[in-house]
């Protein structure tokens, strides 16, 4: 299996190569398809696995086949329990749409939110955000989650883990009903299956 022959661009293949990856891991071979088909998934994935670009990747396909908004909205989130978690996938998005129009940025807590406020002012096409801060920033009117396309709930068990299903539940009230899902996590307690429940619609199950 290669990288070519899981449909992406060429503009993702230049990226990939840049980053030196010839192979495609066992879970982008088997994530990367149906989220590219517009599928929900719910994937069983630890890190190390190489799971942030298994959803980075057509993530960015996706969102780089549309026409272009002008305001720039944001049209994927994702959502991840730490702010080192977040500061990687950032990295991540960034490296791999190197060769495309696509801006993308991070909020987390911890830090003076008036530099985040600031970078939304100037639109994003990705938000990687900690939840407690994502709905700090929305309460302060910096951003809107209405015109969000794509929803990917990273390290799922670990947000649940850390209490964060409150504000996970508050921020699903804000998206739009028609989005894609994506929910990734390491392990599959009842309170994680209830979530996937909730969120994910017949989705497509894989394993790294
Ligand atoms: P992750 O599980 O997403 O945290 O990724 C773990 C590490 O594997 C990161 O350092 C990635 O840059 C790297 N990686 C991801 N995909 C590949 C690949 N197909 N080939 C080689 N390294 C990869």
């Amino acid at each position: 299996m290669s990288f070519n022959s899981l449909g992406l661009s060429d503009a993702l293949l230049k990226a990939i190569e840049k980053k030196g990856y010839t192979t495609p891991s066992p879970i982008q071979e088997k994530a990367i398809p149906p989220i590219l088909e517009g599928k929900d998934v719910l994937a069983s994935a630890q890190t190390g696995t190489g799971k942030t670009a298994g959803f980075t990747l057509p993530i960015l396909q996706l969102l780089s086949q549309e026409k272009p908004f002008r305001k720039r909205p944001i049209r994927t989130l994702i959502l991840t329990p730490t702010r080192e978690l977040a500061a990687q996938i950032l990295d991540n998005v960034r490296a791999y749409s190197t060769y495309m129009d696509l801006k993308s940025i991070v909020v987390f807590g911890g830090v003076n939110a008036n530099p985040q406020i600031k970078a939304l002012r100037n639109g994003v096409d990705v938000l990687v955000a900690t939840p407690g801060r994502l709905l700090d920033l929305h309460e302060r009117k910096a951003l809107s989650l209405s015109k969000i396309e794509i929803l990917v709930l990273d390290e799922a068990d670990r947000m649940l883990d850390m209490g964060f299903q409150r504000d996970i539940n508050k921020i699903l009230a804000l998206l739009p009903q028609k989005r894609q899902n994506l929910l990734f996590s390491a392990t599959f307690s009842k309170e994680i299956k209830k979530l996937a429940n909730g969120i994910l619609h017949n989705p497509v199950s894989v394993e790294a």
